[in-house]
């Protein structure tokens, strides 16, 4: 959840299966009204809960313009990874597994600000994968641009639209300061997350001069 001067927003509610694990964490909460559910891309382990999410809260759904299509009925097909399985599941039996939005949600494009969040575009793992970036919190939201799993890396190929893109789009991070770093998986960075960030993109830039022993 964040919260600013210009309205309250859930990002990434997670799986179909979270949703009363993510309800009862706002209602305790005393922040009040949730304008926004903000998906950093539409996989299910983030998009999930997001419409019955919608629905609870009176919130809208906010999601890049490159992603919305995925979250529509006859939606495109992903290419053949391993969420292009959902694709192959009987119509009925996927409409559990993929969630698909009644409403029109607010198509978002890089560099709008929404709830006092910065999209900051990334394509590769999906089409309209985004980072939401919160200067006065300085904060980063990462979804799927990067994991923090085992260290700081960019997703496999198996689970990427395009792994080349999705290789290059934590280059758009590089000018960003933030303290703070939230992964869509793997463990927070609370402190010096820029840093550590940077430290992934300039050791990456050097790897492939020693593997060819030109360094
Ligand atoms: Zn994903
Ligand atoms: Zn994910």
């Amino acid at each position: 959840m964040h919260s600013s001067d210009e309205g309250i927003a859930i990002i990434d509610p997670g799986y179909t299966s979270s949703f009363r694990a993510v309800l009862r964490f706002v209602e305790e909460d005393t922040l009040g009204q949730i304008d926004w559910v903000i998906l950093t891309h539409h996989h299910i382990d983030h998009a999930g809960a997001a419409f019955a999410l919608c629905q609870a809260t009176g919130a809208r759904l906010a999601v890049h313009r490159d992603d919305a299509p995925y979250l529509q009925r006859g939606r495109p097909r992903n290419r053949m990874t391993l969420w292009g399985m959902a694709e192959r599941l009987p119509a009925r039996l996927a409409s559990y597994v993929v969630s698909t939005a009644p409403g029109e949600p607010r198509l978002l494009e890089d560099g709008d600000v929404i709830a006092g969040l910065r999209v900051v575009h990334g394509p590769g793992h999906t089409p309209g994968s985004i980072c939401l970036y919160s200067e006065s919190q300085s904060a980063l939201f990462l979804g799927d641009v990067l994991n923090n799993e085992r260290g700081i890396r960019t997703p496999p190929w198996t689970v990427n639209h395009s792994h080349r893109r999705a290789r290059l789009a934590p280059q758009r991070l590089e000018g960003l300061r933030f303290e703070q770093a939230y992964f869509g998986h793997g463990t927070s960075i609370l402190a010096g997350a820029d840093q550590r960030v940077l430290v992934f993109l300039t050791h990456r830039r050097l790897v492939p001069a020693h593997a060819t022993g030109q360094s």
